[in-house]
């Protein structure tokens, strides 16, 4: 995935929203990447990392290390999946995909890792 700075064109397009209606949505005019216009706005990974360390923090009380590498490993495939593009991913997406990426990584539940986001 490319790191597009990203800049919305003076111009918007028609998209499909899921209830069937168009709606105009102002797009990146270098990658033409769609941006997210919703209330659901993603977050940056700070937010991500601070997450995972109060998921280790409570599993190291339960005596379950998780360990430093551990960590760079999820914060790497969540960046590298472009999950950090909070011009156009969406908390919700986020969410999901961090999810599925930390029950690769660590062995825990994926509600427990939901809780922490
Ligand atoms: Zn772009």
């Amino acid at each position: 995935m490319d790191s597009c700075s990203h800049m919305s064109s003076s111009r918007k397009s028609w998209l499909p929203l899921t209830i069937g209606l168009l709606k105009l949505h102002p797009y990146c005019e270098k990658c033409g990447a769609v941006k997210n216009v919703s209330s659901d706005k993603g977050k940056n990974t700070g937010y991500f990392v601070n997450s995972l360390n109060e998921l280790k923090r409570f599993l190291e009380k339960k005596g379950y290390k998780v360990s430093q590498s551990q960590i760079r490993l999820i914060v790497k495939e969540f960046e590298g999946k472009g999950l950090n593009d909070v011009y156009s991913v969406s908390f919700s997406m986020q969410k999901n995909e961090f999810v599925k990426i930390v029950k690769k990584y660590i062995r825990v539940s994926e509600e427990t890792i939901a809780s922490f986001v």
